[in-house]
């Protein structure tokens, strides 16, 4: 096994005893890391940026499940639309609605995930807490059948501090399990949480994470060149 297979190994090794999908994050990477974690018998893969996305769906094997964990434009729905498995970065009611216009063109549920901006910096994408209870109560969901919330995505500080990053996923798990217990309809079904990356996934598990993104402790640091 190579060194990428080695290290997904190790993750699971470390982190045995919790459920969790882990999603490894390949952005910036080539063809050739995928399919080395591919043969290692990894699946599940994320992308920050639609056009990378879209040319590794198009060049690597299909029953690769391809999330989307960037920022989306509206207007560049419908390139992922036909195949994207999760979209991790929806923050606003406009993106969900495009989302599921091009769901609909393609005949096709999408699932989603609510980011949710629980960093204190301030240029981090999502929902706040107060603005996701309005979206809910005035059930603005209603009539987007064809995508499916599944659960929220957050990103802590990017910090040293592991008592900052606890407090942050502590407080989108109480939020995750507030809106699972006071909201349920047929397009609104909390079941991921979506918390922790390389830094700080082990934190992420022990407040209740359920979907890890990882990516350099798998492929190793990314050079943007
Ligand atoms: C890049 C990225 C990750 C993975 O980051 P690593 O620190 O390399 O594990 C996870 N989530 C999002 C949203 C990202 O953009």
């Amino acid at each position: 096994m190579g060194k990428i297979g080695e290290s997904i190994s190790e993750i699971k090794k470390e982190l045995k005893g919790y459920h969790y999908n882990l999603v490894a994050i390949s952005k910036t990477k080539p063809f050739e890391a995928i399919l080395e974690a591919y043969d290692a018998g990894h699946r599940h893969f994320g992308e920050n940026k639609v056009q990378e996305l879209v040319s590794k769906y198009e060049e690597l094997p299909k029953d690769i499940k391809w999330h989307m964990i960037g920022h989306l434009q509206r207007n560049k729905v419908k390139y992922i639309a036909p195949f994207v498995h999760l979209i991790h970065s929806v923050d606003s009611v406009q993106l969900l609605q495009a989302i599921n216009k091009e769901a609909v063109k393609n005949d096709r549920i999408i699932n989603c995930l609510l980011q949710v901006h629980i960093a204190e910096e301030s240029t981090k994408f999502g929902f706040d807490e107060t603005k996701l209870l309005e979206v809910l109560n005035r059930n603005e969901l209603n009539n987007l059948m064809n995508i499916k919330v599944v659960g929220l995505m957050g990103m802590a500080t990017f910090t040293e501090d592991t008592r900052q990053i606890r407090k942050e996923f502590d407080s989108l798990k109480k939020l995750f399990d507030t809106l699972k217990a006071q909201f349920s309809f047929e397009n609104f079904d909390l079941q991921e949480l979506s918390m922790g990356m390389s830094g700080d996934y082990k934190i992420a598990l022990e407040c209740g994470s359920t979907m890890i993104r990882v990516g350099s402790s798998i492929f190793g640091e990314r050079n943007y060149g």
